[in-house]
This record gives structure tokens, C-alpha cells and sequence, in this order.
């Protein structure tokens, strides 16, 4: 949730509720309060009920109902990514090797897709709950099946497979042409033959804002600068 901070005041209205509630008796849970940069307060809380109680106290208050306004805003929840699995193995197996490895804390634990390995093996991509992922970053590893595997944060941007834009996906492309992720020419990126990389979306940067980016990569290459502020910006928006 957010809500609206009055700037260089520590008297929102927000925050006043806020202290109120803290010397009252509680009756819901907050994770986190953050203050935001754009005039809001950013409030955790563990569940909708928590989120529902908040909001009943506030709209039982004409005076906080005129000052508070509450947005809901998606959160990113940082993704894991564990290598070099067999290619059998199934999500359900995947599901219960964590749930094993962090026992009771499961429940928010989401496994989400597999990912094809070079080497014929499979990397599972789940979404841990915050605390786990806490542990994991630490770690660095997991057992499953009594091997030891590696685990790291799984980053990926969205794309559209049509023109390689960061900013779309294929559904809401308005290209003309296809362009290829690998190369650039107009062609599909499985019909590629090519060899030499070649960026489109830096490419296309340097003409706009007459910038000097190397275009020498994929645009499927995480190298690329276009892509790396992508991942900076959707890390921007992620709970650590
Ligand atoms: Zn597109
Ligand atoms: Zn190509
Ligand atoms: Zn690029």
C-alpha cells in the first residue's frame, strides 16, 4: 500500500494515524513502513486482512478519509533460479525438494518454470518468500537429492519477441518488420543464420539520443547496457 506523504513534515496524516495505532491496541499486523521519495508512505503488511483493517480504521475516520488516500501497488518479490537438475525431474519434485530444505516457511513458496541448460540439464526458477531468500543469498546453494546445487537471484526483463523491445510484449507490438534478437536483420531469431551479434535496441538508442552504446552484442545478451538498466529498474521495485 501507499499512501500520501505530506513532504518535509513529520505531521502526515499518515504517519499520525500510524502513531496513534501503535500506542492503541493493534489488531493487525505491518511488516515495513518506508517513506518514498514522491510524497508517500509505503506500508507492509503480512496479509489483505491486515491491509482490510487499515483501511476500515481510516474510512471510519472522515477527517483521515479526506487526508489518506490508499494505493495498492504490485511489488516485485525477488525470484531464484537452481541449476543443473535432471530433465525429468518435476515441478512437483522441485516443490518438495524446497519445501524439505526450509521446512514449516513453505507456504508462500512458488515453484515457477523450468529453464533448459546447455549442457542437457534443467534450472528451476521459483519465487521463496523474503526470508528464505535472505538465507538462499547467503548460502548460495541447495540440496536436492543429496547433491548440491548452485542458486543465485534469477533476473529476467520481459520482451517482445517481435521487434526486441524492453518496453512491450509481442501482443502489444506496433513494429512493421520482425528483427531478429541475435543479429538485427527481419527474421525470426530461430531462423537465424548468422554469426555476427548486433544489437537492435542499441542500435536504435544511438540514433534516437545520439548515444555511442557498442552495438557488437545480442540484444538477448545480458551485456547489453539497454538490458542491464531494464533489470536495474525492476530491482528498484523489488522487496530484499
Ligand atoms: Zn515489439
Ligand atoms: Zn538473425
Ligand atoms: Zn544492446
Amino acid at each position: 500500500m501507499l499512501w500520501p506523504w505530506r513532504p518535509k513534515s513529520d505531521k502526515s496524516p499518515m504517519a499520525q494515524f500510524l502513531l496513534r495505532v501503535m500506542n492503541e491496541q493493534w489488531d493487525f499486523q505491518i511488516k515495513d513502513v518506508r517513506k518514498l521519495q514522491n510524497d508517500g508512505i509505503a506500508v507492509d503488511c503480512p496479509g489483505q486482512q491486515d491491509i482490510d483493517k487499515i483501511l476500515e480504521r481510516i474510512s471510519n475516520n472522515p477527517s483521515l478519509q479526506e487526508k489518506i488516500k490508499a494505493i495498492h501497488v504490485r511489488q516485485n518479490f525477488p525470484k531464484c533460479i537452481v541449476y543443473g537438475l535432471e530433465p525429468e525431474f518435476t515441478k512437483e519434485q522441485m516443490g518438495e525438494a524446497l519445501s524439505q530444505s526450509f521446512g514449516e516457511d513453505h507456504k508462500d513458496l512458488k515453484v515457477l518454470f523450468p529453464i533448459k541448460g546447455r549442457t542437457g540439464k534443467m534450472h528451476w526458477v521459483f519465487k521463496p518468500p523474503v526470508t528464505i531468500y535472505r538465507q538462499l543469498r547467503r548460502r548460495q546453494k541447495l540440496t536436492i537429492n543429496w547433491e548440491t546445487h548452485k542458486v543465485k537471484e534469477f533476473l529476467s526483463a520481459r520482451k517482445c519477441f517481435t521487434c526486441q523491445s524492453l518496453e512491450h510484449t509481442a501482443s502489444h507490438c506496433t513494429a512493421e518488420r520482425t528483427f531478429c534478437g541475435f543479429c538485427t536483420e527481419n527474421h525470426r531469431i530461430t531462423d537465424c543464420i548468422s554469426r555476427r551479434r548486433s544489437c537492435i535496441n542499441c542500435r536504435k538508442h544511438n540514433y534516437k539520443y545520439k548515444t555511442n552504446y557498442r552495438t557488437d552484442h545480442a540484444s538477448i545478451d545480458h551485456t547489453c547496457p539497454i538490458y542491464a538498466a531494464k533489470i536495474k529498474s525492476i530491482t528498484k521495485n523489488t522487496i530484499y
